[in-house]
């Protein structure tokens, strides 16, 4: 039986979309408002909001996540050395490199592929001022372990949230561990304002200082005490996520169901390892559907089963792969940890699409190809 290629491209992922009548209904109050950014009104509803998600007073909001984050490490005052993974989206290092901080790579951990404690604490130096962690694919970090280490050395405990909104542990949400977190409302993450990005921080001190570095650092008409860059989030970005924000439990459960699919169809298929699963007290965002592709057990490479779905319409991501310091941009860090795991995972890992408005008839005709297509490629060898 021979699998037809997708007669459309079905892509890693799709954003989610209010329907157009409601966001409309949206545009007309911005265009009576005539407001279109700085801190408008749908703006100052959406903080409203967020506040009351999060349950903390200490939300901002950016244009982006990388702004966001680049401005958190800017507020914290963080220098020297920073902690952090190999295995995320460049942008978080990039917000290092901003700040002038030297990042110190180390494993992450093989379950759920956030850093390793273990490794985070022998990484210590007399320079290092804090610990950049990320949520990757929205599993939550070691957060006790990390925050008993962070208080022990006097470090400053960031998370990279990009892929975590809606997550949550021991009932609470993971904005509330660490001293600040970042989350990225970028239109291919689950949720998300078109682009955007939201700072959540344990210091309410913190607020003044980021409003001011995300306006120009403008105090007032005449005084800047600061020199900010502009960051601010629009009025047609806060409107957007407003109304994502409506839509998350539909957008959750859909994600839920899909992610499940992908875990029956694909649960006996050998050298095909799934998502670990998550511990109890997690609650779940499904923000991404990774699996590792071991080539020894499955027949072909992780890279050729990333190349054949490609032919069938199917455009799969090696998210992350390479490695942070392997970029041109980083090689030039030196890495006193071997990365063991990181490598490892880098080569065989692969995410496969996943959105609301992927339809379950998709998932298996995707996991059919993943079933089929080492035995073609030996039968046609
Ligand atoms: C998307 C992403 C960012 C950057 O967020 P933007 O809103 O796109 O600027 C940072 N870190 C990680 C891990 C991401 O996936």
């Amino acid at each position: 039986m021979t699998i037809k290629p997708f007669e459309k491209p079905i892509y890693v992922t799709r954003p989610f979309l209010p329907d157009l009548s409601e966001f409309t209904a949206g545009l007309r109050e911005i265009w009576e408002n005539q407001w279109l950014t700085n801190n408008g009104p749908v703006l100052e509803r959406y903080t409203r909001r967020l506040i009351e998600y999060f349950d903390t007073e200490n939300v901002c909001l950016f244009n982006n996540g990388t702004l966001a984050l680049q401005i958190g490490l800017q507020g914290l005052g963080i220098s020297g050395e920073v902690i952090t993974t190999p295995f995320t989206f460049v942008a978080t290092t990039h917000a290092l490199y901003w700040n002038k901080i030297r990042p110190v790579f180390v494993d992450i951990e093989p379950d759920f592929y956030t850093l390793d404690p273990k490794k985070v604490e022998a990484a210590i130096t007399p320079w290092t001022t804090a610990i950049l962690a990320v949520h990757v694919y929205g599993h939550p970090c070691k957060v006790i372990a990390l925050a008993d280490i962070a208080r022990r050395h006097n470090l400053t405990l960031i998370y990279d949230a990009a892929h975590a909104f809606g997550v949550g542990v021991n009932g609470r949400s993971i904005a509330h561990f660490g001293d600040l977190t970042m989350f990225s409302f970028h239109a291919t993450k689950p949720y998300h304002s078109i682009e955007g990005g939201l700072l959540t921080f344990r210091d309410p001190g913190l607020k003044q200082k980021f409003d001011y570095l995300k306006n120009f650092g403008f105090k007032n008409e005449v005084e800047v005490v600061m020199p900010g860059t502009n960051a601010k989030m629009n009025e047609f970005q806060a409107l957007m996520g407003e109304m994502v924000l409506r839509h998350m439990p539909e957008i959750v459960s859909s994600r839920r169901q899909i992610y499940r699919h992908y875990c029956d169809c694909l649960k006996d298929v050998p050298g095909i390892r799934l998502p670990t699963p998550l511990p109890n007290e997690v609650v779940y965002n499904y923000a991404y559907m990774p699996i590792e592709v071991n080539a020894g057990e499955y027949g072909i490479s992780r890279d050729d089963l990333y190349q054949v779905l490609k032919q069938y319409n199917v455009y799969t991501r090696r998210y992350f792969y390479p490695l942070l310091n392997d970029f041109a941009c980083y090689r030039s860090v030196s890495v006193s940890d071997p990365l063991t795991v990181a490598r490892g995972v880098a080569e065989r890992i692969l995410t496969l699409p996943i959105y609301c408005g992927l339809s379950l008839s998709d998932v298996e005709k995707i996991c059919g190809l993943i079933r089929q297509i080492p035995g073609q490629r030996k039968s046609s060898a």
